[in-house]
């Protein structure tokens, strides 16, 4: 083609202007396909989705040595099932949520867990960051659960060259906000244990289902962390006295129980374990728990007298800054208060200073303190009575 030939530019734009539009249709076209590519992909896999077989959800009891697991299916039995290539086994451990397939014969999937009752059953601490000197009254309590748990944990040899078999459990019982936890805590802490804790009434509340699995992984991880105590609170939950098992939930808790009775049973006295419960209401208790070679050893923890108030009130205003506060006048004025509730009144006291905008706690913001948790507790007394 030449510039000089007249006319011909006019001519071809017609064709370049169809090329131009063409081409703008073909991309949009190419832009639309894969659109409806992408929409078709989605429908197949719905169309999919509406024809698999559903899973069955079960729950990983153990693995076995080949490989092979025990679940406990949700549609009822447990099972003895492969797992499927690519998965991988190590994350399976009792608890883990599984799909398996429709014949329920295979792992297929590991499922998101939304929680794990264990890791929300329990709480530890490898050696608790306090000991002994965190506990105010208590004395004879003190140096009765270090002789008969402590040592027993830190000297078994003393024990077994002597022939004398310390308790295995112990139980610790009295009104609440008495320093049970405390007091096993500390001991922990002293001895340089594992404190594992559980809270036996979520058991009935929480874990349903769960409670004698739970116990067992507990005895079982006590044992991975030995020297360790096992604290088992508000015991009355699980181990109260029953008159007749009727619904499934008694059912529940008896074989909760069972289990605690059977670990009791089944563990040495000085194989590094040790068990402390505490209860607020040993009336309760199911006298099989107090048999011999279970909770054998009662410990009463009382209101503290006031000796025992001044220490706790002493411990409590450890780091806070005093001007003229007499602590044994404190104590004079709160007969029948727990160690919970002094500590109330220290934390009390130190909010009215702040209030006040000063920088220490005086005798005033004291005595308002104590009036404010005394017509706490006489309000809760009201509604509870005076279990609670
Ligand atoms: P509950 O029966 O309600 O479980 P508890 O007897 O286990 O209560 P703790 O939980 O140990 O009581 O006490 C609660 C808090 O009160 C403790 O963390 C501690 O701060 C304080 N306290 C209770 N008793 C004492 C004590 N003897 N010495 C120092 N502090 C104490």
């Amino acid at each position: 083609m030449s510039i000089s030939e007249p006319g011909r530019g006019a001519r071809d734009r017609p064709e370049e202007d169809e090329i131009t539009m063409l081409k703008e249709r073909v991309r949009l076209l190419t832009m639309q396909n894969m659109s409806l590519e992408k929409d078709l992909d989605f429908y197949k896999k719905e169309v999919q989705k509406l024809l698999e077989p559903p899973y069955i959800e079960a729950m990983v009891l153990e693995v076995l040595p080949d490989d092979r697991v025990v679940v406990k299916s949700s549609t009822g039995p447990n099972l003895v099932v492969n797992v499927k290539a690519g998965i991988d086994v190590s994350r399976l451990r009792p608890g883990t949520s599984v799909a398996l397939n429709n014949r329920g014969s295979t792992i297929v999937e590991i499922l998101p867990s939304i929680h794990d009752p264990l890791v929300e059953a329990m709480e530890i601490e490898e050696r608790p960051p306090i000991t002994f000197k965190d506990v105010g009254g208590l004395e004879s309590q003190v140096r009765e659960i270090y002789e008969v748990v402590g040592l027993p944990l830190i000297k078994p040899e003393l024990f077994a060259e002597i022939g004398v078999e310390p308790p295995k459990g112990v139980l610790l019982y009295g009104p609440p906000g008495t320093g049970k936890t405390l007091l096993a805590r500390a001991l922990a802490g002293e001895v340089k244990a594992t404190f594992i804790r559980v809270v036996a009434s979520q058991f009935v509340n929480k874990f349903i289902g769960e409670g004698a699995r739970i116990v067992r992984e507990v005895f079982r991880l006590a044992r991975e962390k030995k020297p360790s105590i096992v604290f088992i609170d508000e015991l009355d939950a699980i181990g109260a006295r029953r008159v007749d098992i009727g619904t499934s939930g008694d059912r529940e808790v008896q074989r909760t129980m069972l289990q605690l009775l059977a670990e009791l049973d089944g563990f040495d006295p000085l194989e590094g374990v040790k068990v402390i419960a505490a209860t607020n209401r040993i009336d309760l208790l199911d006298p099989a728990l107090l048999r011999p070679g279970r909770f054998d050893r009662l410990i009463e923890i009382p209101l503290p007298d006031k000796k025992g108030r001044v220490e706790i009130l002493g411990i409590h205003t450890r780091n806070m800054k005093l001007k003229d506060v007499d602590l044994e006048e404190i104590a004079a004025i709160t007969e029948g208060f727990s160690g919970a509730e002094l500590k109330a009144v220290v934390t009390e006291a130190g909010f009215f200073a702040i209030r006040d905008g000063m920088s220490y706690v005086t005798q005033e913001h004291f005595i308002r303190a104590v009036d404010k948790v005394r017509n706490r507790m006489e309000k809760r007394r009201q509604l509870f009575g005076t279990h609670i």
